[in-house]
């Protein structure tokens, strides 16, 4: 029997940055705020609220303390109102995600029709959609496209959907418009995680992804997994099952960008539980054979 975990699971970048600003925010503040969850993952906003990093959902309730801007980053005219209240603002938007808003700024500014591929009740994609100037078309694939002729098309990406769907979508759109441009904005460290849990889903009778059931780039995971294998997508070691391992013998993990490492060494020494096997049980995510830190972003 064989566990294994796909290379780069677990915190990328643009997590990890934002925990650490917020970690460093409150051992300054008494008490501060995130505007929505500051990652996609309710066991370690949790965690957070314990070290008095409260999330809120609203500008009203910020009541003077200073407010921490998420990874996902938040609307412009958000931005805008912080300021003129004089609010202390810590921004923790991952850089990857303000270099896609200045994207959308420029490509409508330039005169394009900008079409973002996404989920258009995602933070990041309502975020994304404020910095255009007049108004973005959301599609969250091919099938969303407006069915009539376009001229002038600037298109950028969630920057945790997959490649292929870009694809797809400038494939079907081409011949409908005069002029494209196609910006990929999906993250390397989306892409890096996307590869791995392929190669990983291929070679495995069962995947277990692990993740915050709101977080998109975790949940693109598992679609790409249970395309090739039975997959379950999981948050805690709680939910897993000795019943999915029976009989098998190669079993893969992987994890969202926003899952926290202690919850993959959790869900890694259950499984080893559930086989039987208690003398392999690890300290650290470097120790669970097929990891390998990011290098990048
Ligand atoms: S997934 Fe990519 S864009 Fe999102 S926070 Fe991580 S590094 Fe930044």
């Amino acid at each position: 029997m064989i566990i294994r975990i796909a290379k780069n699971s677990g915190f990328c970048f643009g997590v990890k940055r934002a925990i650490k600003i917020a970690l460093e925010a409150a051992e300054e503040n008494h008490e501060i705020n995130t505007l929505g969850p500051i990652i996609h993952n309710p066991q370690m906003v949790e965690k957070l609220e314990e070290k008095g990093i409260k999330s809120i959902d609203d500008i009203k309730l910020v009541r003077g303390k200073p407010v921490i801007i998420r990874s996902h980053g938040v609307e412009k005219s958000i931005l805008e109102k912080l300021r003129q209240n004089g609010t202390e603002i810590i921004n923790a938007t991952c850089p990857y995600v303000s270099k896609t808003q200045q994207y959308a700024a420029k490509l409508s500014k330039d005169g394009y029709q900008v079409i973002i591929m996404g989920n258009q009740d995602h933070p990041e994609v309502i975020a994304l959609k404020s910095y255009v100037e007049g108004e973005a078309i959301i599609v969250s694939d091919e099938k969303d496209l407006p069915d009539k002729k376009l001229s002038r098309v600037g298109i950028i990406s969630q920057t945790t959907r997959n490649i292929k769907d870009l694809q797809n979508l400038v494939n079907v759109l081409l011949p409908r418009c005069s002029e494209m441009l196609v910006i990929n904005t999906i993250c390397n460290a989306t892409m890096i995680r996307q590869n791995s849990t392929l190669k990983l889903a291929k070679e495995s009778d069962v995947m277990i992804v692990i993740g915050g059931k709101n977080s998109s780039n975790t949940k693109m995971l598992a679609k790409i997994s249970e395309n090739f294998v039975e997959t379950f997508h999981i948050e805690t070691a709680s939910e897993l099952n000795a019943d999915w391992f029976r009989n098998k013998t190669k079993i893969g993990i992987t994890a969202g960008a926003s899952t926290p490492d202690w919850i993959i060494v959790e869900v890694y020494n259950k499984i080893l539980e559930c086989k039987g096997n208690i003398a392999d049980k690890v300290t650290r995510i470097e120790d669970i054979p097929g990891f390998k830190e990011e290098n990048n972003g």
